[in-house]
């Protein structure tokens, strides 16, 4: 707890990242922008060969298609939704008498069609299953996309709102499978290119309650989720900086995405943690970029 902190603290002196007096709600210098800028560049060029289907959605999706995705099924705790007030003019009057006396003036707000984005690819697998059955071979998508999750945390690892990059594959369960293991090699490369201790293990969701814990365990012996760990606040708990998820037909069966031949699709992603690549940077190399070692500078400006 007391390295997080001092991370937390040490990077708001040297002006990286700006409180705005919420755990996990930062503003972010242009250094630090320029970071995660120039690490995006490198994945592009990493990925570049495999000519993925670019777009990008707001950190917002539709409701309608959050609910569909069974998000609130295993992790309500995570998600956060878009209120609005869209009364008349007299429960305005009484909205501001509410905010005057200091009540609860947020228990008349209602749902919009907005739901905050909780992972990058969300949004993606609706989209491409209204474009009907994908072509032969299927489908690679790169996403990128602000996701708030509310875990409140001291850890500057742990954000309410931070971005991912994603590479999405949707196909036949062979495509899907070797596109996981051949971003978990590239992964590691990436990591290894800017000179970072990299180890890469089994991992699961954080699945809510009791139910949750049986679904944690077996998408563990199923070897659904790897993480590429980074020692960023502790070496004793490194953080997950990428993920790589094999959703099996999950997302396939949820939305009806058909491959070519008519079957099921299934659906894999790699995640990268913006934020958390951009901080393991700071962490190991220092936080002024004109003092990282000069292959890290070469590989990020070239
Ligand atoms: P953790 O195990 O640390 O809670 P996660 O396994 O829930 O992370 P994923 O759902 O796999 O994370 O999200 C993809 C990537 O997004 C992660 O590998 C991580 O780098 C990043 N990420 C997840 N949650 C956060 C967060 N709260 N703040 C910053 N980055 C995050
Ligand atoms: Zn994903
Ligand atoms: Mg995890």
């Amino acid at each position: 707890m007391d390295m997080q902190n001092s991370l937390l603290n040490r990077l708001f002196d040297a002006g990286l990242l700006i409180e705005t007096g919420v755990d996990g709600l930062y503003g972010r210098s242009g250094a630090f922008e320029d970071v995660i800028t120039r690490f995006e560049a490198l994945i592009g060029a990493f990925g570049a060969a495999d000519n993925a289907e670019a777009i990008r959605f707001p950190p917002g999706m539709n409701r309608a298609h959050f609910e569909g995705s069974g998000y609130m099924k295993s992790f309500p705790q995570l998600a956060g939704t878009v209120h609005s007030f869209c009364g008349c003019e007299l429960d305005h009057m009484n909205l501001l008498q509410c905010m005057a006396e200091g009540g609860d003036w947020t228990k008349g707000q209602e749902a919009t069609d907005i739901v905050l984005t909780p992972a990058a690819c969300y949004p993606l697998y609706p989209t491409i299953a209204k474009r009907g059955p994908l072509p032969a071979g299927g489908g690679l998508y790169d996403l990128q996309s602000y996701c708030f999750r509310h875990e409140p945390s001291k850890d500057p690892a742990r954000m309410q709102l931070f971005r991912m990059r994603e590479y999405v594959r949707i196909g036949t369960p062979d495509a899907v499978r070797e596109f996981r293991q051949t971003w978990m090699e590239r992964g590691r490369q990436l990591i290894e290119t800017v000179q970072l201790p990299v180890e890469i293990d089994v991992a699961n969701d954080p699945f809510f309650g009791r139910a949750g814990r049986m679904m944690s365990n077996n998408q563990r012996d199923q070897n659904l989720k790897f993480e590429l760990l980074i020692p960023v606040t502790s070496t004793a708990r490194p953080t997950a900086c990428l993920s790589f998820n094999y959703h099996q037909d999950h997302f396939g069966t949820t939305w009806g995405l058909k491959t070519a031949d008519g079957e099921t699709a299934h659906t894999a992603c790699v995640g990268f943690g913006l934020e958390r690549i951009a901080l393991a940077l700071f962490a190991h190399h220092g936080l002024d970029t004109a003092d990282w070692p000069a292959p890290v500078r070469k590989a990020l400006w070239g």
